[in-house]
């Protein structure tokens, strides 16, 4: 096979980014918005020997599985990689996606994850979920200021105010910064000239509260005429919080490291179940509400609490699951590396007057292990706990805090994770030193992304 070549292939099978994957005589291409069981026609890429990468240039028979995408960007845009295959086949790939990892780098046999695998719980509506949203800015050709997303891969704005993850009023607030910009010649930053004011606009919507917070990163220390873009966005409906972040750096970082409030306050409220929550510009805060209170319920419900427990939750991030736990157990600690989400954790707690979670700040592979340490010396005795919630970032947890977890001999362990892979890896490690996998259970937090959650329940064996 070589480069340009142009071929005609059925596609069998998915890979893990949602590229469509045929062979032609042994031959392996992934072809990017292909979906299984099309008969395309496409160009080669980038061949190497036994694989390559093709550009899907005509749909020769369509899948039973593709549908027409919402979205008219849907297969330029970097956000959606999978809006055109059917949600329910969506799902099916995301929760074969799990298993094949669970086997493959778990090494589990086929009949263990058959018999704790649970149906994949997925999105009744699977569009207009995401609760935030960080739109860039850029220029046309003619010299207009224009936002949207950037094209898969690259920095190049898609002009459209209009995505259909996004809540509706996404459109109105971006309309008006658009004309705002327009009316007193407001420039787009630009990436390669560090010129420019406005950089980014994020958007934030509480789900349950209805309330709006917009937050614009600008490359200076001030927005001119504030005041009429404050009238403007005054206008919309739920509008609680608007505020700015200066970012002067050249960097892919969105946000600065603070923000000032120009109008309202500095952050909104919104609920997770009976949980209240304030998120300001800066803090990390589930995006799919709708989800993610499943998600945390299927957490709780695999940590069946009994209330004279106590659990750890590692990786707590602004405290979302340990406040959901501590409804229900006796005593919860979090932990986060992060001091900001800490401060964040310490504040919800208050504000919904629970007063049996603390919090630690720091990386969970060293407090825990010294807290475990220091807990011996103290106590005579070695610390236990009967619950342990681990929720790690894509790379998983190390070495040294799943041995002193296991170490305190918890009878539960609950792995929240949104890298099926590194999961994987880290189950192979518990099942290792006494634990056995209970239940396995895929949450669909990002619907047209390949990416998927996936809660674990394990216990001592
Ligand atoms: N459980 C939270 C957050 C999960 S995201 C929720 O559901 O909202 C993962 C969190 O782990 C992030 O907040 C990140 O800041 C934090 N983190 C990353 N590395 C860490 C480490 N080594 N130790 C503790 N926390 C870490």
């Amino acid at each position: 096979m070589q480069k340009n070549e142009i071929v005609t292939v059925t596609i069998e099978d998915i890979g893990v980014n949602g590229e469509g994957i045929g062979k032609i005589n042994g031959y392996t291409l992934f072809i990017k918005d292909a979906i299984i069981g099309d008969i395309v026609e496409a160009k080669l890429m980038k061949a190497k020997k036994n694989y390559g990468y093709a550009r899907l240039m005509k749909i020769i028979s369509p899948s039973a599985f593709r549908v027409d995408p919402k979205c008219a960007y849907a297969r330029k845009c970097g956000g959606c990689q999978i809006q055109e295959m059917s949600y329910e086949k969506q799902l099916e790939f995301k929760n074969h996606k799990i298993k094949g990892n669970l086997e493959r780098i778990g090494g589990f046999s086929s009949e263990v994850i058959s018999k704790v695998m649970e149906p994949i719980v997925g999105m009744e509506n699977p569009f207009y979920y995401r609760n935030k949203a960080q739109f860039p800015f850029g220029t046309d050709k003619e010299g207009n200021p224009v936002t949207g997303f950037y094209a898969g891969r690259t920095h190049d704005i898609i002009a459209n105010t209009n995505c259909s993850l996004g809540v509706s009023v996404n459109k109105q607030i971006l309309e008006q910064i658009l004309e705002f910009m327009k009316k007193f010649r407001i420039k787009s930053y630009d990436e390669k000239t560090g010129k420019g004011l406005i950089r980014h606009v994020l958007i934030r919507y509480g789900f349950t509260t209805k309330e709006i917070m917009v937050c614009l990163i600008i490359n200076g220390k001030k927005i001119p005429h504030s005041d009429v873009l404050i009238e403007m966005l005054c206008q919309i409906e739920g509008m609680r919080s608007i505020t700015f972040s200066s970012n002067m750096k050249n960097t892919n970082v969105i946000m600065g490291e603070s923000y000032e409030v120009l109008w309202g306050q500095g952050y909104i409220t919104d609920y997770i179940g009976k949980i209240r929550y304030q998120i300001s510009p800066l803090s990390f805060y589930q995006v799919n509400p709708v989800q993610t209170e499943k998600l945390y319920e299927l957490a709780l419900e695999y940590a069946n609490l009994k209330g004279h427990e106590t659990v750890w939750d590692l990786y707590c991030g602004i405290g979302t699951i340990s406040l959901f736990l501590a409804q229900k157990a006796r005593q919860v600690y979090g932990v986060e590396i992060i001091p900001q989400a800490i401060e964040d954790a310490k504040s919800n707690a208050n504000i919904n007057e629970i007063k049996n979670a603390e919090f630690y700040v720091g990386k969970a592979e060293e407090v825990l292990p010294s807290y475990y340490e220091e807990y011996e010396k103290i106590h005579g005795t070695k610390a236990h706990a009967d619950v342990i919630v681990v929720d790690p970032p894509r790379k998983g947890c190390e070495e040294t805090l799943l041995k002193t977890m296991v170490d305190m001999h918890p009878e539960r362990i609950v792995y929240v994770s949104c890298d099926s892979a590194t999961l994987a890896r880290d189950l192979r490690y518990l099942c290792e030193h006494g634990y056995t996998l209970d239940k396995v259970r895929g949450v669909d937090q990002f619907p047209m992304s390949v990416h998927v959650e996936t809660v674990v329940l394990l216990s001592q064996i």
